[in-house]
């Protein structure tokens, strides 16, 4: 897919909602190594969103027929709510948001996954993911300014919207510091902006874009303490009042979440707040006993910043 990017890179308006999607799926494509095979309904309608209400209801999935990904699993993200996918590799956590983001349909008992009521494989693709906004885990920039890269969230944004979703992203003091500021090349062929920072230009995109649902990746990398801080603050600023389902590595960053679940080979094992998960003394509050130990043995790791 990165070898898309650069033909694509300077093309105009045509492209951008090319350019928008490739990036927006780019993790998920990347995880999933091959095409989507979705189809749209014969005169589907679009996907009308009012809340941003998603449910699952008893989704049970399997890629290959023989072994399931996922078994029984009902949950509810509400109006702007924050749902947390824990659990180990190979537990279910990125298939339930390519189910989301239809990268694969559901077939007849399989369960349901429906946005404010609306079965998603009856609407447009197009439509639904437009409504979802996608931060990956490691986001790809083009060859282009800063500004693009942040721009294309919303075509013909200002340069008011820009700065304002830069600064949400925590981004804005950063990109003053580059030579040309907004119109410093970034990128490949410019200035290499570090994971942490990549994943804060991805922020505000998303910003610029506002979608009322987003799927987010959190990063796996290890990141310093003030860029860890930075990116919590840019991912409040955007989560805030959507309805988000977040894949989360590092426990410490979803104690706020309204619903953690916690997946184990296909199966939600637990739910609840990140407190009563605690009480309960289960999964959970072992793999956060783990965490915490590991954490008092912290590893000086240095931070890749801007190299060129
Ligand atoms: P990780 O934290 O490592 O990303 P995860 O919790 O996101 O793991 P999934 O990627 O959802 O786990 O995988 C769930 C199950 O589905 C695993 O057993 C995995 O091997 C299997 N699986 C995932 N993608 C595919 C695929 N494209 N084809 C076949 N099996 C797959």
């Amino acid at each position: 897919l990165a070898q898309l990017y650069g033909p694509l890179n300077n093309l105009g308006y045509i492209y951008r909602s090319v350019n928008q999607s490739l990036v927006d799926t780019e993790k998920l494509l990347q995880l999933l190594n091959e095409p989507t095979e979705v189809n749209d309904k014969p005169n589907a309608p679009d996907l009308i969103v009012s809340n941003g209400e998603i449910e699952f209801e008893n989704v049970s999935f399997t890629y290959d027929g023989r072994q399931a990904a996922l078994k029984g699993v009902s949950f509810k993200v509400p109006k702007g709510g924050a749902v947390a996918l824990v659990g180990e590799s190979g537990a279910g956590k990125s298939t339930i948001l390519r189910l989301l983001y239809r990268f694969y349909d559901l077939k007849d008992g399989e369960g349901r996954i429906t946005v404010d009521g609306q079965d998603i494989r009856d609407v447009t693709q197009e439509s639904l993911r437009k409504a979802i906004g996608v931060v990956p885990q490691d986001s790809v920039l083009f060859n282009a300014s800063i500004a693009y890269n942040i721009g294309y969230g919303k075509f013909g944004a200002t340069q008011e919207e820009l700065e304002e979703a830069a600064k949400a992203a925590q981004m804005h003091d950063r990109i003053l510091t580059f030579p040309e500021g907004y119109d410093t090349k970034v990128g490949e062929r410019g200035i290499r902006l570090s994971g942490g920072e990549k994943q804060r230009v991805a922020i505000a995109r998303t910003l610029l874009k506002n979608p009322p649902i987003l799927l987010l990746d959190e990063a796996t990398s290890a990141l310093d303490t003030s860029t860890e801080r930075d990116i919590q603050k840019a991912l409040q600023n955007l989560v805030q009042g959507r309805s988000s389902l977040s894949i989360a590595h590092r426990l410490s960053t979803i104690s706020s979440a309204d619903l953690i679940l916690v997946l184990k080979d296909g199966h939600i094992i637990e739910q609840g707040s990140h407190k009563q998960l605690l009480e309960l003394n289960g999964a959970f509050a072992t793999m956060w006993a783990d965490q915490i130990t590991a954490s008092e043995d912290p590893v000086d790791i240095p931070t890749k910043e801007v190299v060129e």
